[in-house]
């Protein structure tokens, strides 16, 4: 956008991602998977339910690592407000279920258990049930969230052509249809949790009004239609392009002449027609394909960022790649983004073993490979080795994002609560803490502190949280004299 003063930066906005992990526990002999999901699952929790007596966990980072029931475990970011943070954390969740991963196959194997933990970031486990990616922006309460959050609706239904993570369909053995490739494991999940005739908003965007802030300022939008995202590249534009499209939103910006008719509906046939041209339905009776309808969000995001925004480095790239991806599928040519969105990158490593070993895309070993594609593990998962080799771009270096497993997002709350946690993880004081809440247990030793609420999720300063820092360090210099006066 020009300098011409009238530019403003887009409206800060908190941002999270939570990712559930699949889990199976392959046999190393090629018998029975010695653990089931469930076993693999309390197996790769033990060391975190031995440190913290508990499942669920806030981390050093800033990030919440939990076991829920069923066997899916989850990494949800810290709260950032910087893309590159968002990048960095989503990543930290890879490496920190992959450092859990490579710790539990070590005890398995000094016990003799013939048996790995592998750590899935899709969204189809082995039994056929799907999991989730979630989304979470904040928004500031407007009575009419809701009808915003409805227009929303075409751009989740579509935007699987751009950040979809790319499936292989099997085969149908009714019909005979061969295995084929699509854009999203999710999309359908999403189609068969609703009946085809309904116009509801709810299985895309959660209506639980938990805003984790202060409630008479902002919402929270729980976007949970999503693929779970490997290339770097997809999970930018996926952030970016609803960061964006929410500050055209709130600027006064109107979606609602592109509402869907069917949105579930929409969903399916989007992802299953690989030209991007399947005819969606609108309610005022035209029809429009999933590419032109992301290509008229894209303009009018493009056009709101031109006459209002300046925009950071990595918001240019997500209008950039927005444009770029809706060229190759014009084109029908997924190697022009190939290094940069999932299901291009997919798409063009399935299909082209596929062709080299002369079978479809239901041969077992192209099911490995693409489970390979989603394996965190630094030795069995390929995400690693395609970025090395360039064949994925890396929007971020590895070391930021390892940096980031214990290292919170400067410029959120998130902040207050990673440095919170590490000192009294270093003291071996008990912390308690949610997105919101600190509290220190008087049990612990230290001075009563009165349990904090962080209601302002850009806050990176909070006087009381300074006292909770003082009185824990005052715990440390304790008891260095305790230690310093007992008799040898
Ligand atoms: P569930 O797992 O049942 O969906 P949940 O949606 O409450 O529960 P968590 O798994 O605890 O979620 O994750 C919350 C996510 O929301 C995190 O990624 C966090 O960074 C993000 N978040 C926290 N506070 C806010 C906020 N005020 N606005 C937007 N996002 C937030
Ligand atoms: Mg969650
Ligand atoms: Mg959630």
């Amino acid at each position: 956008a020009a300098a011409d003063g009238g530019c403003r930066p887009p409206s800060r906005r908190i941002i999270g991602i939570e990712t559930e992990y699949g889990i199976t526990c392959a046999s190393t002999t090629g018998g029975a998977a010695p653990l089931d999901a469930d076993h693999a699952a309390r197996e790769l929790f033990a060391p975190v339910i031995a440190a913290h007596r508990s499942s669920n966990v806030f981390t050093r980072g800033g990030a919440r690592l939990y076991l829920d029931v069923g066997s899916h475990p989850e990494f949800a970011t810290a709260e950032c407000d910087r893309l590159a943070d968002l990048l960095a954390q989503d990543r930290a969740g890879e490496l920190t279920m992959a450092d859990l991963a490579a710790r539990a196959n070590a005890r398995l194997e000094s016990a003799g258990v013939p048996g790995r933990i592998h750590l899935l970031k899709n969204n189809l486990d082995a039994e056929g049930s799907g999991f989730g990616c979630h989304e979470n922006y904040l928004v500031h309460r407007r009575g009419d969230f809701w009808s915003d959050a409805r227009t929303l609706v075409p751009h989740l239904v579509t935007r699987q052509i751009l950040v979809g993570a790319g499936h292989v369909l099997p085969a149908d053995p009714v019909t005979g249809a061969p295995a084929r490739y699509v854009f999203s494991q999710r999309a359908d999940q999403m189609h068969d949790a609703v009946s085809s005739a309904t116009t509801r908003t709810r299985p895309l965007i959660n209506t639980r009004d938990e805003p984790h802030a202060d409630a008479e300022l902002y919402r929270r939008m729980h976007v949970i239609v999503g693929d779970s995202n490997i290339a770097q590249g997809s999970t930018l534009l996926k952030a970016g392009a609803m960061d964006l499209l929410l500050d055209y939103l709130e600027s006064g910006g109107n979606l609602a002449d592109l509402e869907l008719a069917e949105p579930m509906r929409a969903i399916r046939d989007t992802c299953h027609d690989l030209s991007g041209t399947a005819l969606l339905e609108r309610k005022d009776g035209r029809s429009i394909t999933a590419l032109d309808l992301q290509g008229e969000h894209l303009a009018r995001v493009r056009a709101h960022a031109h006459a209002e925004l300046d925009l950071s480095p990595l918001q240019s790239a997500v209008l950039d790649l927005w444009e770029r991806g809706l060229e190759a599928l014009r084109a029908q040519d997924p190697g022009a983004v190939d290094t940069e969105l999932d299901w291009a990158a997919k798409h063009q490593l399935l299909t082209r073993y596929a062709e080299r070993a002369g079978t479809g895309l239901d041969d077992p070993r192209v099911t490995r490979l693409a489970l390979a594609y989603h394996d965190v593990s630094p030795e069995e998962g390929l995400r690693a080795r395609l970025e090395a080799a360039g064949m994925l771009r890396r929007y971020l270096d590895d070391d930021v994002c390892r940096a980031a497993m214990s290292t919170p997002p400067a410029t959120t709350r998130a902040a207050l609560r990673g440095a919170a946690i590490g000192l009294a993880q270093d003291l071996r004081a008990d912390l308690a803490a949610d997105w919101v809440n600190l509290r220190l247990d008087a049990g612990s030793g230290g001075q009563e502190v009165p349990a904090i609420a962080l209601r302002d999720p850009f806050a990176t300063w909070d006087e009381r949280v300074d006292k909770l820092m003082s009185a824990l360090n005052a715990m440390r210099r304790q008891s260095a004299d305790v230690l310093r006066e007992a008799p040898l």
